[in-house]
């Protein structure tokens, strides 16, 4: 449906693929189809299209033009068979859970995952006899010692929420074949720009868009992309009865935003690269951590696994947890607030804010401490975060 030639590389597929001319009117930009039903032409043709002989679209919870744009477009730039939308990125999680898990399956999951996808598996899914272990899964002998003769799914975020320690995506990939698990991969802190799970042997990539795909801080959204058919099919027939699909509009929204996805990552992870530096040098920080420096502890594998070290970063400060709430509340062009992905700088403190639900001793094992704060670039001039960053840092008193 779209022109791209097949060599087409990742900035051209962002603002392409999945997506021609309108046919009708020639518009560049892809129409919005705002329509809850399309209309058949005949009894035969509702009847053709039901029974799955007929491609034609039937009701937009089933598929909408606008809709299998955006799907089309990341299912081309993860290099997966097909995307599935959906209202939010925990509906994409949790698609992904109810699909791939039966009663009685166990999973094994990043300890340090982002907060509610980790304790919706904890707290609601035991309810339907399924079971989980949380592990450092940057240990490939961790995840081995977690797999019992129930596990079903090894289900990966890396770079690990908020921690950014990295798992190494074809290790899982081995394991996943030798112990007959499917990997599904939480790409949302990398995006399909700077990481392509599929391409090193991964069975579902997710996202939340609500972050770098659409870049914008004001949408709320998911995506699924399978690596086949088959399992396209086991998280298509979950996602549309369950319900939660996305919204055209919202489609068209993320559409937009992923056509600059490729300028705002390059953008940002200068960006970070350079604020990483600025903190790594100043007196009041304790420790950080970017896989952007050389510090980093798993540098090799950043430079294997990944095609750029992302815009997040997180450290802590020599004044602990008192020390954090004061810059948290002293920046003042960083914005206090979660999330991230978005041209706006954030700053958040994960123990009390997104990883809140998780038990204290988890978290401590999982390397959320009570210092760690985590920042999200954006795009504004970085010598403008610096300073900011600057000021904030030098009102920062010890307890
Ligand atoms: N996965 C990751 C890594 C996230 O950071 C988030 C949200 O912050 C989610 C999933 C959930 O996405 P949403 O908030 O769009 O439901």
């Amino acid at each position: 449906m779209d022109h791209l030639p097949p060599h087409a590389r990742k900035a051209t597929r962002a603002i392409h693929a999945g997506q021609a001319p309108d046919p009708t009117f020639g518009s560049l930009a892809p129409p919005i189809y705002q329509t809850s039903t399309f209309v058949f032409s005949s009894v035969e043709q509702g009847a053709a299209r039901f029974a799955g002989k007929d491609p034609g679209y039937i009701y937009t919870r089933l598929g909408n033009p606008t809709i299998r744009m955006l799907e089309d477009n990341v299912a081309a730039m993860e290099g997966g068979y097909a995307g599935l939308a959906t209202s939010s990125g925990m509906a994409a999680v949790t698609t992904a859970y109810l699909s791939l898990l039966s009663s009685g399956d166990h999973m094994v999951g990043t300890e340090a995952l982002y907060g509610p996808s980790r304790t919706v598996m904890e707290v609601e899914f035991p309810r339907f006899g399924i079971t989980s272990s949380f592990v450092d899964t940057s240990d490939p002998e961790k995840i081995k010692e977690a797999i019992t003769p129930q596990t079903k799914l090894l289900y990966i975020e890396t770079p690990a929420n908020p921690t950014l320690k990295l798992t190494d995506l074809e290790a899982c990939a081995h394991i996943a074949k030798e112990h007959d698990l499917l990997l599904v991969v939480d790409n949302t802190f990398c995006s399909p720009y700077l990481q392509r799970p599929l391409e090193t042997g991964a069975d579902v990539v997710l996202h939340s868009v609500t972050k770098f795909l659409n870049g914008h801080s004001d949408v709320v959204g998911g995506i699924l992309v399978a690596r086949n058919e088959e399992l396209h099919q086991r998280l298509r027939t979950r996602l549309v009865s369950f319900g939660g699909i996305m919204d055209p509009h919202q489609a068209w929204l993320v559409l937009r935003g992923i056509k600059t996805l490729p300028a705002r990552m390059e953008w940002a992870q200068a960006s970070a690269l350079k604020i990483a530096r600025f903190l790594e040098e100043h007196p009041q920080v304790e420790w950080i951590r970017y896989p952007g420096l050389e510090s980093h502890p798993q540098r090799d594998l950043v430079l294997r696994q990944q095609d750029g070290p992302g815009a997040l970063l997180c450290f802590g400060l020599r004044a602990g947890f008192h020390g954090a709430r004061q810059l948290l509340e002293g920046v003042e062009l960083l914005s206090l607030a979660v999330s991230l992905g978005g041209v706006e700088s954030l700053i958040e403190h994960p123990a009390s804010m997104t990883h809140a639900g998780i038990k204290q001793e988890e978290r401590e094992t999982a390397g959320i401490t009570d210092d760690l704060i985590r920042i999200a670039v954006g795009c504004e001039n970085v010598e403008d975060l610096i300073e900011d960053l600057q000021q904030a840092l030098s009102a920062v008193q010890s307890a």
